[in-house]
């Protein structure tokens, strides 16, 4: 079991694992699955615990319906809700000797290198100090063009940047269902293409923002990152000695990848929506391990800064590769189509001739 061999796990907890239909903490369940991180802790494992559940405190918490409210009355919510969130945990596992710490996420402190590496250097010092970290996003400044918006990713990230070796994604669901045998569990993927897609339907539990195709593009982060990852049911007490135990989950097995760090980090982004449209013959050019010039650009989708993560696709829409970008969006719809030698006649300044660096791009 992928688990047993695993030194870094993440654990994702969904608003279902840890408040019941009425909106009340579990916290019967709550003790069991600290009990169980327990012979984790023991067998000197790093553990992270991604936790979601702020909203859904925070509204039984005031006694709202989550249909009435908005994304800006959700972030106070979030804010009233996460402290009860990290006050359970903190009861919970001082009353286990574990000591725990708080990590709020935004989607820039993943997405922008400098910040991802401070949030990296955070989690391994509380490794050092035998802390678990608990994240969640920080909800109460997020808004929707720069959230997450689900934990799947979030975590899928957070293990991807951490380089851990598993994560544990507990919902309500048993796993991946068979589409041939409706009641069978898959019960290992290692490939996620548009047929994976077409196997769910994207049901929302009461509580929680994912569904099952945020967790499948969490799968897909962990793929390429070296990272196993589980969606298995975490309804049951001790759910993590059930999972061990029954092996009741769909596993997505990580490729084996050359990558380093960096690369799988700029590969897995999912902060920007920009594309970089490019011809056959700068297609040819990137398989044979040239950097992206303007020359071979057909258009531009989105707007973006410079330094940001871009998508480069032929002109089929077909996945290139992914780069951090030279240019911003403005600048390179004047000088796609151009000569190198016209760059700095057009934007008026002197600057690189790459649009994006060989070094700064990863082929898909
Ligand atoms: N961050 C949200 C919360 O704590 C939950 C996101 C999710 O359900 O994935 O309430």
């Amino acid at each position: 079991m992928y688990i047993n061999k695993a030194s870094t796990i993440v654990i994702k907890i969904g608003s279902s694992n840890i408040v019941d239909g009425r909106g009340n903490l579990k916290e019967k369940w709550l003790n069991s699955l600290v009990k169980d991180l327990k012979t984790f802790v023991n067998k000197k494992k790093n553990i992270v615990i991604v936790s979601s559940g702020a909203i859904a405190l925070g509204l039984s918490y005031l006694k709202i319906n989550k249909k009435k409210i908005k994304l800006e009355m959700s972030q106070a919510v979030a804010s009233i809700g996460q402290i009860h969130l990290t006050n359970v945990y903190r009861k919970i596992f001082e009353k286990n000797k574990i000591k725990i710490g708080q990590i709020l996420i935004s989607l820039d402190d993943t997405e922008q290198r400098r910040r991802a590496i401070n949030a990296k250097r955070t989690f391994e010092n509380l490794f050092k100090l035998k802390a678990i970290p608990i994240v969640n996003e920080n909800d109460t400044t997020a808004t929707s063009e720069i959230k997450y918006g689900d934990n799947d990713r979030l975590a899928a990230r957070v293990a991807q940047i951490i380089s851990a070796d598993v994560l544990i994604n507990f919902s309500d669901v048993d796993g991946l269902y068979d589409p041939a045998e409706r009641k069978k569990i898959i019960k290992e993927v290692n490939n996620i293409d548009e047929k994976t897609y077409s196997l769910v339907e994207n049901k929302k539990n009461n509580f929680g923002s994912g569904g099952m195709k945020t967790k499948l593009q969490a799968a897909k982060i962990c793929i390429s990152s070296g990272c196993y990852m589980a969606i298995a049911n975490g309804n049951f007490l001790n759910p993590i000695k059930e999972l061990l135990r029954k092996n009741k989950c769909t596993w997505f097995i990580p490729r084996v990848s050359t990558l380093h760090a960096r690369e799988k980090w700029i590969v897995s982004s999912i902060g920007s929506n920009g594309k970089i449209l490019i011809d056959d013959g700068a297609v040819k050019a990137l398989k044979n391990g040239k950097s992206l010039l303007p020359a071979g650009i057909i258009e531009i989708q989105g707007n973006f800064a410079k330094g940001d993560n871009v998508l480069i696709v032929d002109k089929e829409g077909v996945d290139c590769a992914r780069g951090l970008t030279s240019f911003s969006s403005e600048e390179i719809r004047k000088i796609k189509g151009l000569k190198t030698d016209q760059i700095e006649k057009v934007l008026g300044y002197a600057s690189k001739s790459e649009i994006i660096h060989r070094d700064d791009m990863v082929k898909l």
